[in-house]
């Protein structure tokens, strides 16, 4: 019996022979069918000599567990998914997603050859940061551009460049760390550059700055209080007084503004964040600033200012450690040129259009959700409820975002079992949990997501 049923099991080669097997060998890798069919014939096998004899062991009985496995071997380990959590620049969530013509550019130019350093009127080696050299200039007014990987990057390359070995003045207000592995001292060290701090915790005066100067002194930085703010009884020195002292002794003063907001947002009642043309009218001379953040483009770090700053940075051996790739620049240059009409960039750019929406208009996308989601699954009993979302990506911590969510409060299931179960779907949908409650910020969610999402919190539930 035992004899029969393993002597009727198919071999490897049989599978891999099969109808089936020719289905998964023109759409998966060989290595994991193989991988697949030899681990299901041998969890059969030893089912049989342990006595439990499958009733079916044809290939077709097989299949579908061989089928499961190969799909499980071959799928990505990253891979999309829908975060309802609100926070609009999400930095375990992959920042920003891109605008359509940021995403056709990379396409186009990753499929293809490409000028990235090619000049065509010389037909000679061009460099790949003169893509970005006029778009950056004509948006920000800055003299000099350059990118590169990211703006931790960025900050590393210019202290290195413009100050390894020499002292740069800093206040212990803004030794700040971002995302865990930011830290400015240690950014400061790997740089070669000789970190002088000056004033306390919550006050910097224009003094400590100018005793703090000596022949040794290379850069003044100023660096944005991204995640936090230090309220009560405080002062800092803004950079048009750091510009001023630094002209004084012919000292530059660098601003590592981190999200690099283009647009100003004031004018949508959101306050507390310089743009880049501002801390450049101020006087910074040179300023650094993340692609990802709410530029609302790829990872990358933007360096704009002065010429011959920017001059000194290009020739730094780091800048080739540090060098952005062409499907990054094809992303940052689609992204930017949205901003050369700011109405459209505003509509056009995912991060500024969830930023800025009108909450009356996610109000009606949650409705939205709620209506599919109680249609899908009786035990939902989803309701929009009020609520606010961040920002992120270390910008505006102060700001609430007015938000509209879909609160669910299942039955025999509680908040935190479901978000652990919309987690590991497919796709994930990442949400929050408040007050004992799950909820779905439609801030985040877009559109052609709500069908999908409300498939998932009913397969969640069921
Ligand atoms: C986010 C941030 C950085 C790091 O930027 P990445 O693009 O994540 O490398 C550096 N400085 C400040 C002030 C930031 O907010």
């Amino acid at each position: 019996m035992r004899e029969q049923a393993l002597k009727e099991l198919p071999s490897v080669d049989e599978a891999l022979r099969s109808r089936h097997g020719e289905k998964w060998l023109s759409a998966f890798p060989r290595r994991y069918v193989l991988q697949a069919i030899r681990e299901t014939i041998e969890r059969a096998r030893r089912l049989i000599i342990e006595g439990e004899t499958p009733s079916e062991l044809s290939i077709d009985a097989l299949a579908p567990e061989i089928e499961a496995g190969v799909k499980r071997l071959s799928a990505y380990s990253l891979i999309p998914l829908i975060n309802a959590t609100g926070v609009v620049v999400h930095t375990n969530l992959g920042r920003s997603v891109l605008s359509k013509k940021s995403v056709r550019n990379v396409m186009i130019t990753a499929s293809s050859y490409s000028n990235l350093e090619y000049d065509l009127t010389s037909g000679k080696r061009g460099k790949r940061y003169t893509h970005l050299k006029r778009l950056i200039k004509d948006i920000t007014s800055a003299e000099g551009a350059l990118a590169v990987n990211n703006n931790a990057g960025a900050v590393l390359v210019c202290l290195a460049a413009l100050a390894r070995g020499k002292e740069v003045i800093v206040s212990r207000g803004e030794l700040v760390e971002i995302g865990g592995s930011f830290r400015v001292p240690d950014v400061m060290a790997q740089s070669g550059a000789i970190m002088v701090e000056v004033g306390t915790t919550n006050k910097t005066h224009p003094a400590d700055y100018e005793a703090a100067i000596n022949d040794n002194t290379a850069l003044i930085l100023k660096v944005h209080r991204s995640n936090y703010r230090v309220t009560g009884f405080t002062s800092e020195v803004g950079v048009p007084e750091l510009s001023s002292i630094g002209k004084k002794r012919g000292i530059p003063v660098m601003h590592d503004l981190g999200s690099g907001c283009l647009i100003d947002l004031k004018r949508f009642g959101i306050p507390g964040e310089t743009t880049v043309m501002e801390a450049l009218k101020e006087g910074a001379d040179i300023v650094t600033f993340s692609g990802d953040k709410l530029l609302g483009g790829p990872q990358a770090g933007v360096i704009a200012g002065a010429r011959g700053l920017i001059e000194r940075v290009q020739r730094h051996p780091l800048m080739r450690a540090l060098r952005i790739d062409k499907m990054t620049l094809a992303a940052l240059e689609a992204t930017l040129m949205e901003y050369a009409d700011e109405e459209k960039a505003l509509k056009d750019i995912p991060t500024l259009r969830m930023l800025l929406e009108e909450p009356g208009k996610i109000r009606l996308r949650a409705k939205r959700l709620s209506i599919l989601i109680n249609r899908h699954s009786k035990s939902a009993r989803a309701e929009v409820a009020e609520d606010s979302s961040q920002a992120g990506g270390g910008a505006l911590p102060e700001v609430n975002l007015k938000t509209y969510a879909v609160a669910l409060r299942p039955e025999g299931v509680s908040a935190n079992a479901l978000e652990a179960r919309l987690r590991a779907g497919i796709p994930p949908v990442i949400a929050r949990i408040k007050e004992g409650r799950l909820l779905l910020d439609a801030r985040t969610v877009s559109p052609g997501e709500l069908k999908a999402l409300a498939f998932a919190v009913a397969s969640a539930l069921s």
